[in-house]
């Protein structure tokens, strides 16, 4: 007999860095989960933008459990099949002719901080190190990409952080300009702020800051663990852009759930990551490969991106409708679905709190700091789901604000 748990077992033995809430989903189907309890829940959270076609999707149980039956693992003195094709995949339909391959967001970021380290001191010299990143960004949680990532409170109290970091604020293209220097070795940008509050950034500003990396020979790190693999209604946002990195990082969605990051850069900077300059035991790992195949076949389509866009004006409208009757939001904005409402002024830093109540109501959302109800749904949700997920939304705020 399996033991039974409750949610009183986390503050027993489980580290308190985390707060979960009061109930355990242990199952799911599309955009559908059931607790404990057997309460049914929509799904709008994704698990935070990484459950890209939503919970036991037919295809990704397929292509675990087959690569389950043939090799887990193997060293990486040895390479494998489902990497290699989950690699050509993302060659042939992005700007990247080299992938390296991890298993988070963060570490696709750290090795692109070194990578671009790397590659600017080899090419400009021991002091073309500075890494410019902007404020209220998030890149993860290892040392060196916490302290990038622009927010304090994530990095404050762990001792010396590494040098060489400078933040800037978001969307503003002259702090960039007064900061970059042939020092600079790269600037990372979330094409949309996603835990700094579902914030895009406007295309003249990407398309300034890649002509001041370019002026500068500073690689542009685009960091699309959130807003990446169909998350912004194009396979990458970069594409909505119409501006190109030099390296990407992708995490969250790229799994669907299984545990993969990835760096996508060109030939010629990949280059300067030789034999034996990074690595990762399990990264690019024949399971989490081959469910990430599967995730990619099915995004990369002209359905689902299509899908993706026609999903972000229903929810969008129905977001505005509820915004215009009530007043709880000032703003609905995002990309694709990655879409955020920020809390009208009587209710900002109240996020939480529309969290909890639409659980109440059998709907989970997210917030992005404390101002932001952030809605990241399965790529491929019903739009019956979307709906009956927004009726539940609506009656927790309508709890919430008393209206
Ligand atoms: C979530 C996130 C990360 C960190 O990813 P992990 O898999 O948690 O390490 C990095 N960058 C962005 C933009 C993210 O949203």
């Amino acid at each position: 007999m399996p033991q039974t748990v409750t949610r009183a077992d986390f503050d027993q033995v489980m580290v308190p860095n985390y707060a979960p809430a009061d109930y355990i989903p242990v199952r799911g189907a599309g955009s559908r989960l059931w607790d404990q309890a057997g309460r049914e829940y929509v799904d709008l959270a994704g698990g935070i933008a990484v459950n890209a076609l939503g919970h036991a999707h037919p295809g990704l149980v397929a292509a675990l459990t087959e690569q389950a039956g043939k090799v887990w693992h193997v060293s990486n003195s040895l390479t494998n099949e489902p990497a290699l094709r989950l690699a050509r995949k993302l060659v042939d339909a992005t700007f990247a002719e080299r992938v390296f391959f991890c298993n988070s967001g963060a570490e696709a970021n750290e090795a692109a901080f070194k990578l671009a380290r790397k590659f600017a001191i080899d090419t400009g010299g021991a002091d073309k190190y500075e890494i410019i990143a902007t404020t209220n960004s998030f890149h993860g949680r290892t040392f060196f990409t916490v302290t990038v990532g622009g927010q304090p409170k994530y990095s404050d109290g762990f001792g010396p952080r590494p040098t060489g970091i400078r933040h800037i604020p978001y969307n503003d293209l002259d702090a960039l300009k007064a900061a970059i220097s042939d020092k600079t070795a790269a600037v990372i940008i979330e094409p949309v702020q996603g835990e700094g509050g579902v914030l895009p950034a406007d295309a003249a500003y990407l398309r300034g800051v890649r002509a001041l990396c370019d002026q500068h020979k500073a690689l542009l790190v685009l960091d699309e663990v959130q807003t990446g693999m169909g998350r912004s209604g194009s396979l990458f946002a970069y594409m909505e852009y119409g501006v190109t990195p030099d390296i990407l990082t992708s995490a969250k969605s790229l799994g669907g759930g299984f545990p993969i990051g990835a760096m996508l850069t060109t030939a010629d900077i990949a280059s300067h990551f030789g034999v034996g300059t990074h690595g990762s035991t399990y990264g690019g790992n024949p399971l989490a490969c081959a469910v990430a195949e599967a995730v990619l076949d099915v995004v990369n389509t002209p359905e689902t991106l299509a899908g993706i866009r026609a999903k972000h004006a229903r929810i969008v409208a129905r977001l505005q409708a509820l915004a215009s009757e009530t007043g709880v939001f000032a703003t609905v904005r995002g990309m694709g679905l990655l879409i955020g409402a920020e809390l009208a002024e009587p209710f900002k830093g109240k996020a939480k709190d529309f969290m909890t109540a639409a659980a109440r109501e059998g709907v989970m959302v997210l917030q992005a700091g404390p101002d932001v109800v952030r809605f990241a749904p399965s790529l491929i949700i019903p739009d019956a789901d979307i709906d009956e997920g927004l009726n539940r939304f609506e009656r927790a705020v309508r709890a919430v604000i008393g209206q």
